[in-house]
């Protein structure tokens, strides 16, 4: 009794397990016609249908999917009902619906009662009542079924059940699995479909068309990896080339930086010669003017000196003698012709000094002015490495 109770725990944590698994992450309810999303998550068609309502009503044209954000286009009609079904959801639905509903009544596949179902038959591969595995039990065709309680199925047990045959959805159809694939309508059928629906239809058995569609699926596969190999080449050509732009821009960028420094210690040193020129020339012209000072104050106090003897000797009585005067018109006469010989001279007239810059200066004043332009008139973009290096200076 033990025992029993504990397998019975058991298949509970995995129903319960199950149960999660199947449940959709819009209404955390087990999932009911479940659609995949491009990203492959898988949703109620009622709940992506009423998000797409929604979302179209707030004037999107897409959602997005709860669980990895990204976002997925709204069908046009705004319903999901033609994206493909999950299989493994519907059948993993349907073994939890059996599980959580041990009380309610489904319909049982054997003798399409609605009943409460009790265990699983492996070889007829559904969930049948339990009259019908007492049947099972007697009946000379199925006693060797290989039957279980629901309670007592293990994991492999479901792993077997969520993987058996498809059986067709057509009405009166649902003994028949399904073998065929049917090229013209897209769909798989049973043996029934391919008589009453699908005569004169291209039709292929599963396995094959599974093979086929296996072997064009591994060329899309081997295409898609192609098609990866040369966008990846692209890209890693694309930032080689961002890389190889950037060195060249900082090249360019150096290059200008030490030619405008170069130049700027050229014109620097030029100022430096020139001011030491002009000061030179500056301090020949103040000794010169200082000179000149000096020898008009000499002059003055001498001319002063001899008019006021001059007047002197007029204004004295006892005038001195006539051999004197002599000596003294002499003197006078040596004055003045100081004055008169030095006339030319003595006023002092500095040259007028103008600035010429010599051909090197004029060069660099050219170049700066040349670079300029062409910074001016040239985008960045057209700016070559050669039109630089015509910028340099010798
Ligand atoms: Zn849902
Ligand atoms: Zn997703
Ligand atoms: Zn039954
Ligand atoms: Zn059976
Ligand atoms: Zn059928
Ligand atoms: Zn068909």
């Amino acid at each position: 009794m033990a025992t029993a109770q504990a397998e019975g725990t058991d298949t509970s944590a995995l129903f319960e397990r199950l149960r999660k698994e199947a449940e959709c992450l819009l209404c955390f309810r087990t999932v009911e016609e479940p659609k995949v999303l491009r990203c492959h998550h898988s949703f109620c068609l009622k709940c992506l249908n009423k998000r797409a309502m929604e979302a179209e009503k707030e004037g999107k044209s897409e959602i997005n999917c709860i669980v990895c954000h990204s976002s997925v286009k709204i069908p046009r009609g705004g319903r999901f009902d033609d994206h493909r079904t999950s299989f493994y959801l519907n059948r993993l639905a349907e073994i939890v619906s059996i599980g959580v509903s041990n009380s309610k009544t489904q319909i049982c596949w054997n003798c399409n009662e609605s009943k409460t179902l009790q265990s699983y038959c492996f070889e007829c591969e559904h969930f049948i009542c339990r009259a019908c595995e007492e049947y099972h039990k007697w009946d000379s065709l199925t006693h060797s079924h290989h039957t279980v309680l629901i309670r007592d199925l293990k994991e492999q047990d479901f792993d077997r059940i969520i993987r058996r045959p498809v059986m067709c959805e057509q009405k009166n159809h649902n003994k028949q699995s399904v073998e065929f694939y049917c090229h013209d309508c897209k769909v798989c059928i049973c043996k029934l479909c391919v008589d009453e629906l699908h005569d004169a239809h291209n039709i292929e058995g599963v396995e094959k068309a599974s093979e086929q569609s296996k072997l064009n699926i591994m060329d899309n596969v081997q295409k898609l990896k192609t098609r990866l190999a040369e966008c990846e080449e692209e890209v890693e050509k694309l930032q080689k080339g961002a890389v190889k732009r950037e060195q060249n821009m900082s090249a360019i960028e150096d290059e200008i930086h030490k030619n405008v420094e170069e130049a700027i210690l050229k014109l620097k040193l030029h100022e430096q010669e020139v001011l030491a020129k002009l000061d030179n020339l500056g301090n020949e012209q103040q000794s010169a003017f200082v000179a000149q000072q000096e020898r008009n104050a000499s002059r003055l106090t001498m001319l002063k000196d001899f008019l006021a003897y001059g007047e002197n000797v007029l204004s004295n009585l006892s005038l001195p003698g006539l051999e004197e005067h002599y000596t003294i018109f002499k003197q006078f006469e040596q004055a003045l012709d100081v004055d008169d010989d030095d006339d030319d001279d003595d006023s002092f007239n500095p040259p007028h000094v103008n600035y010429v810059p010599n051909k090197e200066f004029a060069d660099i004043i050219k170049s700066v002015a040349w670079v300029k332009l062409l910074f001016d008139s040239l985008t960045l973009r057209n700016l070559s490495l050669m039109a630089i290096s015509q910028w340099k200076l010798k």
